[in-house]
């Protein structure tokens, strides 16, 4: 089994292998003709000699259920009858009723295939910063551009940013990324580039210009901004009051310091909270500044996994800032961190999750709907303006076209425009 042929919530690309698949596709279908089943199993137990006679069918699901014992624990006893099988396969399938999350072909996928994934992670340890990278793509929220069917032209992902998406959750190089060299944007820090793409999303900070002379707006502050504006329409659909960079929030802060969002909403009990929302993107592991990637140095005391420690630091930072500020005032802070690879960080993720329960009862829509639309939404907005940054960069490059650099933010690449004008 390959990386790929994992569910896409297993940082796959949802492609199963069809040889993985059959043995527990045949059990999964058979399991749910509850009619038809216990007399199977009659059949079965009546005849423990492998049962030729009886067709192909028959002999078919005697395999597939000796196969499956291997995997329930079973393994050991060579009198395990058909009933002892079923039973167990009865278990999960009483604990499924209370998960309806999960399907019953799919518990017994990830049943079978559970070592096999212990060795790809084995593989993967061999590269620490592809392993980090690979952990942060096993969730439910970074794979979620991959399941869209887009019907509005801005949730679409142009070929060339899906092709570049894919690369960039692989760590794969990028094609037109040719060369491992100095970046000839922040040349003068003798920073790399690195070929999957990282350091022109989270290193790169200076823009580049396109054919018409005009700033692509294709770097990391563009694409914050872009994303603070995608939450704030997410905000919005939730039917809360929400406002971009509202002045003001954080008195006696120095007078730049906003947050990206101030948002309220009711809690359950009816009281008003407010919240002021600040997002992040960071990169699962460190280097990309200097386009030499590398794992970050994890203390001791770190408790978590080691591919959140980087968006763990992110959130403390903000809380640092921020939180004895906000606690004074009855603001509460939410550092909503993103990871480039379209992880969520926890604190995010719950809070989405809380707008969800306040909206989904004032739009009529079931909150898990609500929340997963969110998802989804801001899982496309990222993926399309990482693939965005990376192919505008990569081609800027090749074609040399990078005399004027200078726009950092939208604010000034809006000002470039108006003063051309
Ligand atoms: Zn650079």
């Amino acid at each position: 089994m390959s990386w790929f042929c994992l569910p896409i919530e297993q940082g796959g690309l949802g492609i199963l292998n069809i040889e993985d698949l059959q043995k527990i596709a045949h059990i999964s279908a058979i399991f749910r003709l509850r009619k038809y089943r216990d007399g199977f199993v009659e059949l079965l137990n009546s005849t423990p000699q492998l049962p030729e006679a009886m067709g192909r069918f028959v002999r078919d699901l005697h395999l597939d259920l000796r196969y499956l014992k291997d995997f329930l624990g079973l393994g050991n006893r060579n009198d395990v009858s058909m009933d002892v099988i079923m039973t167990e396969l009865d278990k999960i399938s009483v604990s499924l009723r209370k998960n309806k999350e999960q399907t019953f072909q799919n518990v017994l996928y990830h049943m079978v295939h559970a070592g096999q994934k212990e060795k790809l992670e084995l593989l993967l340890s061999r590269s620490p910063v592809l392993q980090l990278h690979y952990k942060s793509l096993v969730n439910n929220t970074a794979g979620k551009w991959l399941q869209v069917f887009p019907r509005y032209s801005d949730f679409s992902i142009g070929n060339e940013e899906y092709s570049i998406g894919l690369c960039f959750r692989y760590m794969i190089g990028v094609p037109p990324i040719n060369r491992h060299d100095v970046c000839p944007f922040c040349a003068k820090d003798g920073c790399f580039i690195d070929l999957t793409g990282h350091h022109f999303v989270s290193g790169c900070m200076k823009d580049v210009m396109g054919s018409n002379g005009k700033p692509l707006k294709a770097q990391r502050h563009s694409n914050h901004d872009f994303l603070r504006t995608t939450l704030y329409n997410c905000c919005k659909h939730a039917m809360t009051r929400a406002y971009e960079e509202p002045a003001g929030m954080f008195l006696d802060a120095v007078k730049k310091d906003r947050p990206d969002l101030s948002v309220e909403f009711p809690n359950a009990e009816g009281r008003l909270l407010r919240f002021a929302v600040d997002l992040t993107i960071v990169c699962p592991f460190e280097g990309s500044g200097k386009g030499v990637l590398e794992p970050a140095n994890v203390p001791g005391t770190f408790t978590g996994e080691k591919h959140d420690y980087k968006a763990y630091c992110a959130a403390n930072t903000k809380k640092n800032k921020y939180g004895a500020h906000c606690k004074a005032s009855e603001i509460i802070l939410i550092p909503f961190v993103m990871y480039t690879t379209g992880k969520l960080h926890k604190t995010a993720y719950d809070w989405l999750k809380q707008m969800s329960r306040y909206a989904g009862p004032r739009r009529d829509i079931p909150n898990n709907t609500l929340f997963r639309y969110w998802l989804k939404v801001l899982s496309v907005q990222l993926m399309k303006q990482i693939g965005y940054t990376i192919h505008h960069r990569a081609m800027a490059m090749l074609s040399g076209n990078m005399n004027l650099r200078a726009a950092i933010r939208n604010g000034n690449a809006v000002a470039l425009e108006m003063g051309r004008a």
